[in-house]
């Protein structure tokens, strides 16, 4: 191999390995602009979102709404995104969302619905929910809870999480299925998880 050719090799292969890093950004900047990147590419059958317990803390009749932010809520603001599907990659539209989490303390509003809300996907499955990062309580790390139903289909009820928490390790419920891919944009923070319902 000459040096002409070996350069001409080096750089291909540069070139392929700032792909994937370009790749990975690419969704972000779209989710950032109000529009979620298309769905993942994905084989014949997917694995369903594993479900997790609810908790103590779940309230049914949560208003229906997709920003949980309200004036003078404390902690970092996240817009969490992504899309429902079946097992066989296929949007999910008019999918249930219900969501509920701890404030930035570690607290729930047993009493009313602050940081509770429910939402249906849209025509193409997606799902939007604008809050705030939750803060820790004593035996568990970071999480978000959720419900997730299909049209006439039966309910997931699971918990999503954030990689690089010092207490996913720990945590007896903690799984690696159930992470979020989240992102930094400035003071507050992008996430994404696609959850999988098993229709029928
Ligand atoms: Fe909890």
């Amino acid at each position: 191999m000459n040096r002409e050719t070996k350069t001409s090799r080096r750089r291909f292969l540069l070139a392929w390995s700032a792909v994937p890093a370009a790749v990975a950004l690419l969704p972000w900047s779209r989710a950032e602009a109000g529009e979620l990147p298309p769905t993942r590419a994905c084989s014949d059958k997917s694995e369903p979102t594993p479900p997790q317990m609810a908790g103590p803390f779940f309230k049914p009749r949560s208003p229906e709404r997709n920003s949980l932010l309200v004036p003078g809520i404390k902690g970092t603001p996240i817009i969490l995104t992504g899309v429902v599907l079946s097992t066989a990659c296929k949007p999910v539209p008019g999918a249930l969302l219900d969501f509920w989490q701890c404030d930035d303390h570690g607290d729930y509003d047993n009493a009313g619905y602050t940081l509770r809300g429910h939402q249906f996907t849209d025509a193409a499955g997606r799902y939007r929910l604008e809050t705030i990062v939750p803060g820790v309580y004593p035996g568990r790390t970071r999480h978000f809870h959720v419900r997730a139903q299909a049209p006439n289909g039966s309910v997931l009820t699971t918990q999503l999480y954030f990689p690089g928490e010092p207490g996913n390790e720990g945590d007896f419920l903690f799984q690696r299925d159930l992470l979020m891919t989240v992102q930094d944009a400035g003071n507050a923070k992008t996430a994404r998880f696609d959850f999988v319902l098993k229709l029928g």
